[in-house]
């Protein structure tokens, strides 16, 4: 809605997801005289919270997006969920809703059908927007509509069907708000899925660059400014800051406004780039420099020394910021793991589109979340309500409780030694045979603790750890009237879920899971939830869903099924250290194995088999990426670097090299290592410096 209604209002708006109790007031406390919109989102969690937001905000316009189940919980049923939700409209003039959810469409007719105009949206029945047709090529959605007799259309640049019913509600507030079907039309085809992306990055001399190219309007400058001050322990504090575009605000007012808000967040200096900036460079009161364009500041990177600075650079796209960036980039140990976390959420909405709304979603964040990372992945999932983590040994799980993860956390691979922490940390284990089962007992008893959870594993067919139908009879007995545990799920998993030769196995492995994880919980008078399905089991098995499923692999990027739906998370890349020529009957490497039989060019590049390149890529076998272009590995890898041929390659020192991402995917080298995306991905070696981009 803000990037559609940007030019024609000065609009403020919640920054990222400030929706909470502590989020919504620091969002509103943006909101100046001469703000024309503000977009706020209001989110609660627990009963008698929408009150406190509602007085804040007090809306004219209320969109209701989502009942959903998240923080169901803590409510006594959907009806008060959707109830407190609604406490947030008392005030407005109209309600934009989507009246195809039966529950909110009664609700809000009923309690303000008389006082308030009901704007809804429909794909099935009569409303104020009726949506006629909705067609998706993979990449792009036609929608037509109906919208007081007349029929409109827009094109949105994606498909998922969350974003498909976001952007329809915003449809919906746009026509109420009067733009002209052109302007809805021209703002709608172009919407970008990440509107902020900020990154912090290590720069040369110990300063540390805070990346903000994405995102230059003034409203979300003084959150940029907080996360300058955040990070700036003692350093000096700079921003280079291009010219900001459509402000709203005449632009003497606009700078003077920046120069303001740059003094009131003690920013220490000022680049200044673009040419309004520079032509009022006498407004600003701190230290300043001007430049007209992004190439003269470049010029004269090299003379400007930074030192123990932090660096906030932030500009228009067409400023193209990333160039100053690199120019002032740590070039060290330059092989990094970049880990796009919104690939990962795209990933995520995407599994959680094939199931029902109401199925939970494990997900498995064991071995470093498939070598990723640990808490940034689990605070991810953790904001987008997952409903459990897996793990597989109780310190991976403490690791994450340390860092404030508060989701349930399940251990896979509880060991005897390991019982008590995982208690004081809420871990909750798995329960493979009697004997952890009685072993957990002792301590639970010690501890004088009740109805711990547990979660019971069944051996459906994998043959590795769980209970057999044999045993059922002895395990259920040995639980009933137990009163230390209790049985959050039973589970079992499949042997060859990816794998179409094997899908009659697979088939008898649900077969029994059914009966007897049914067996279970005949035999218990409360809830007991069932999963069996891991992330190829829920492309291609999705009717055995059950209460849950575990995602695993998928939500790092990789299908069995449909690769083209999902997005590439992690790029292991680095950069060319040094490029020599190499005469004809020379060898590069240790062993003399990578023999030239012409005049070679040859880069070295910065990661070895100790980074998690595999040495048995050596000698042609691995392929890299530079430039767009494939070059083949010479010669031995070694411990910490390698060598690649760059004869016919247009290549200089310090240009980026991609070992796997977008372009060159992880399973293409798992092929040639004949071996799985799993293990290539949790072999990159902790060494190598995960950076997270995030929205
Ligand atoms: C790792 C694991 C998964 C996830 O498997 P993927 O193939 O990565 O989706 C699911 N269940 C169990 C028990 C696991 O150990």
């Amino acid at each position: 809605m803000y990037q559609v209604l940007n030019p024609f209002f000065r609009i403020v708006r919640s920054p990222k997801s400030y929706n909470s109790q502590v989020g919504v007031p620091i969002s509103v406390w943006q909101m100046s005289q001469e703000d024309k919109l503000g977009i706020f989102e209001a989110g609660i969690s627990m009963p008698d919270e929408m009150n406190s937001l509602q007085s804040i905000i007090q809306p004219t316009i209320g969109v209701f997006t989502h009942l959903g189940s998240a923080h169901r919980e803590n409510f006594k049923s959907s009806r008060s969920l959707l109830l407190e939700k609604l406490k947030l409209f008392k005030s407005c003039d109209c309600i934009v809703y989507c009246s195809d959810d039966t529950l909110v469409d009664q609700e809000i007719v009923y309690q303000y059908e008389e006082e308030k105009e009901l704007l809804s949206w429909s794909k099935t029945q009569r409303a104020s927007l009726q949506i006629l047709s909705e067609i998706g090529d993979g990449k792009n959605t036609e929608i037509k509509a109906l919208y007081k007799e007349k029929k409109k259309e827009i094109h949105l640049p994606f498909c998922d069907v969350a974003s498909i019913e976001n952007a329809i509600h915003c449809w919906l507030c746009l026509l109420h708000l009067g733009l002209s079907d052109k302007q809805i039309f021209e703002g709608m085809k172009d919407l970008q899925a990440v509107a902020m992306r900020l990154e912090l990055k290590e720069g040369q001399n110990n300063c540390l660059l805070i990346n903000d190219f994405y995102n230059s309007d003034f409203g979300s400058l003084s959150i940029a400014l907080d996360l300058v001050n955040q990070h700036a322990k003692g350093r000096k504090k700079i921003i280079i800051l291009s010219d900001i575009f459509q402000s709203g605000f005449k632009i003497q007012d606009l700078y003077t406004q920046v120069s303001e808000l740059l003094a009131l967040k003690k920013i220490d200096k000022l680049i200044g780039i673009g040419n309004d900036i520079s032509s009022l460079s006498k407004s600003f009161q701190c230290e300043s420099i001007f430049y007209p364009t992004t190439e003269a500041f470049l010029k004269t990177i090299d003379s400007n020394v930074f030192n123990n600075e932090i660096i906030l650079i932030r500009g228009a796209r067409d400023f193209r910021f990333e160039r100053i960036s690199s120019a002032l980039q740590y070039k060290a140990h330059r092989t990094i793991l970049e880990v796009n976390m919104t690939a990962m959420v795209h990933n995520l909405n995407y599994f959680r589109s094939l199931l029902k709304p109401q199925t939970k979603l494990m997900v498995m964040v064991k071995a470093f979340s498939y070598g990723s990372g640990s808490s940034e992945i689990a605070n991810l999932l953790q904001y987008h309500r997952v409903d459990y983590l897996a793990v597989a040994i109780a310190d991976e799980g403490v690791e994450l409780r340390t860092d404030g993860i508060s989701t349930p956390i399940v251990v896979m691979n509880p060991e005897l030694h390991s019982f008590e922490t995982m208690i004081e940390y809420h871990l909750e284990p798995e329960i493979y045979n009697l004997s952890v089962l009685k072993s957990f007992e002792t301590v639970l008893k010690k501890s004088g603790l009740k109805n711990y959870p547990i979660h019971i594993k069944l051996d459906t067919g994998m043959y590795r750890m769980g209970f057999c139908d044999s045993e059922l009879n002895e395990l259920i007995e040995y639980l009933r009237d137990n009163s230390h545990f209790y049985i959050r799920s039973v589970f079992s998993h499949l042997a060859g879920s990816d794998e179409e030769i094997h899908d009659a196995y697979t088939k008898s492995q649900i077969e029994k899971f059914e009966d007897w994880s049914n067996q279970i919980r005949s035999a218990f008078t409360y809830n007991i939830d069932r999963h069996i399905l891991n992330t190829a089991g829920i492309e291609r098995f999705s009717k055995a869903q059950f209460e849950m499923v575990r995602l695993g692999i998928g939500l790092y990027g990789v299908s069995a099924t449909k690769q083209d739906q999902l997005m590439n998370v992690s790029t292991l890349k680095t950069t060319i250290s040094q490029i020599k020529w190499v005469e004809s009957g020379q060898t590069v490497g240790y062993n003399r194995k990578g023999k030239l039989n012409k005049k070679s060019r040859i880069g070295i590049i910065p990661i070895g088999y100790a980074d998690g390149f595999d040495r048995r890529l050596s000698n042609g076998i691995g392929e890299v990426l530079v430039n767009g272009n494939i070059a083949s590995v010479v010669g031995n890898i070694c411990m910490d670097m390698c060598m690649i041929d760059l004869t016919n390659i247009k290549a200089e020192e310090g240009d980026a090299v991609i070992i796997f991402g977008d372009d060159y995917s992880l399973t293409k080298i798992a092929e040639k290592l004949d071996t799985i995306p799993y293990e290539v991905l949790t072999t990159v070696s902790r060494r190598v410096k995960r950076i997270y981009f995030q929205e």
